[in-house]
């Protein structure tokens, strides 16, 4: 590791002051001190942003509200959250492992980099890491790659469980910066890596993650999220789905539904939607909407599988939660 200056403030004010043109922000440092390690991050100034006051978690009469700086953990097994929005908290349970749950933050967890293997080692070329270098993993062993949003620059899925829930269940989060701040629903914050996969997402230097918000949605108390994976813990996604419904026996009435594992962001799925909304709560039903998730879908060499499970694992979802055998 090089060698970088720390500070600690207290204030967000002063953080995002403190904030230089090579810097980082430090939350639970689970990504951060990782790819220092490797060489892949290098800053020069690390501004610690633990005792900053980005707490809490609240439901309110307009929905749910997370600090950036609540631990995984704490949020996954908070009642509210478990019991309003079930999805968070499994997606929360998905992730990592108990160690690093309740060492990492919310925050930190949106702007996690991806898990590809090339970004991760400088001794080789990576559009993300070193523009203009390559993706030595377009003709690569491809398999856990991304098959929508990808371009010629870049196909690494994002790597965030959570985010596909918040995505699912149109979240937005508070930036900060001094006294300026904005909300941006985090699905458009996050990128697509087109020409510049270097910028992954709408955050300015300096600028602080303070808060998620989540709209209250009663009908999201049925959600689940479903992560099918190469192994049953302590891995990421081969394919994920976020989903809340609300139907009666017979008939969907709405639903809010987005994938990981496949995409190179959470991916959104407007067209599925409604092929749902309005019709009979059954696997015809939902065989033929998940047919609409792989829309513009480019598989590598590798992962052409990955279209098929992506649909069955949306089908699986919808019939678990609909209470179909
Ligand atoms: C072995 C392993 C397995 C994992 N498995 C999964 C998994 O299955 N699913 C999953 O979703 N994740 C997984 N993760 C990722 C893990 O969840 C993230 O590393 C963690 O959430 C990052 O949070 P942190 O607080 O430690 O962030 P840090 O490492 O402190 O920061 C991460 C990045 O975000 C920036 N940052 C942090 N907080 C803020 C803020 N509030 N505002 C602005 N910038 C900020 C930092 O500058 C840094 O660039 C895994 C990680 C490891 C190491
Ligand atoms: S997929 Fe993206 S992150 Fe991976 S090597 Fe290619 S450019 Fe780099």
């Amino acid at each position: 590791m090089r060698p970088f200056t720390y500070g600690s403030p207290s204030s967000i004010d002063q953080a995002t002051s403190d904030f230089g043109q090579n810097s980082s922000f430090l939350a639970g440092g689970t990504t951060l001190v990782d790819l220092m390690k490797l060489d892949v991050m290098i800053p020069a100034q690390v501004v610690d942003i633990n005792h900053l006051p980005m707490h809490g978690i609240k439901f309110t009469s307009d929905g749910l509200h997370i600090g950036a700086l609540e631990k995984m953990s704490d949020v996954a097994e908070h009642p509210d959250v478990m019991t309003n929005y079930p999805v968070i908290s499994q997606a929360l349970l998905k992730s990592a492992s108990a160690q690093i749950r309740n060492m990492a933050s919310m925050g930190g967890n949106l702007l996690q980099r991806t898990r590809c293997g090339f970004f991760r080692d400088v001794s080789t070329p990576c559009n993300k890491r070193q523009p203009g270098t390559g993706c030595p993993a377009i003709d690569s062993w491809n398999r856990g790659f991304a098959i929508l949003g990808t371009s010629s620059s870049c196909v690494a899925t994002h790597p965030s469980d959570l985010a596909v829930a918040l995505v699912a269940l149109d979240a937005s989060i508070r930036l900060q910066s001094g006294n300026n701040e904005r909300f941006v629903k985090l699905d458009d914050f996050y990128l697509l890596p087109g020409d510049s996969p270097e910028k992954e997402n709408q955050l300015r230097p300096g600028e602080l993650i303070t808060e998620i918000r989540v709209p209250l949605l009663p009908w999201a108390r049925r959600s689940l999220y479903l992560k099918i994976r190469d192994r049953e813990s302590y891995e990421f996604a081969l394919s994920s789905v976020a989903l809340a419904l609300d139907a009666d026996a017979n008939t969907i009435r709405d639903a809010r539904l987005a994938v990981g594992g496949v995409g190179t962001k959470p991916w959104n799925l407007p067209n599925v939607r409604p092929e749902l909304i309005g019709k009979p709560l059954n696997q015809r039903t939902f065989e033929a909407a998940a047919k609409f998730a792989t829309e513009g879908a480019r598989p590598l060499r590798h992962n052409v599988f990955k279209v098929e499970l992506v649909q069955r694992t949306l089908v699986r979802a919808l019939m678990d939660l609909g209470g179909i055998a």
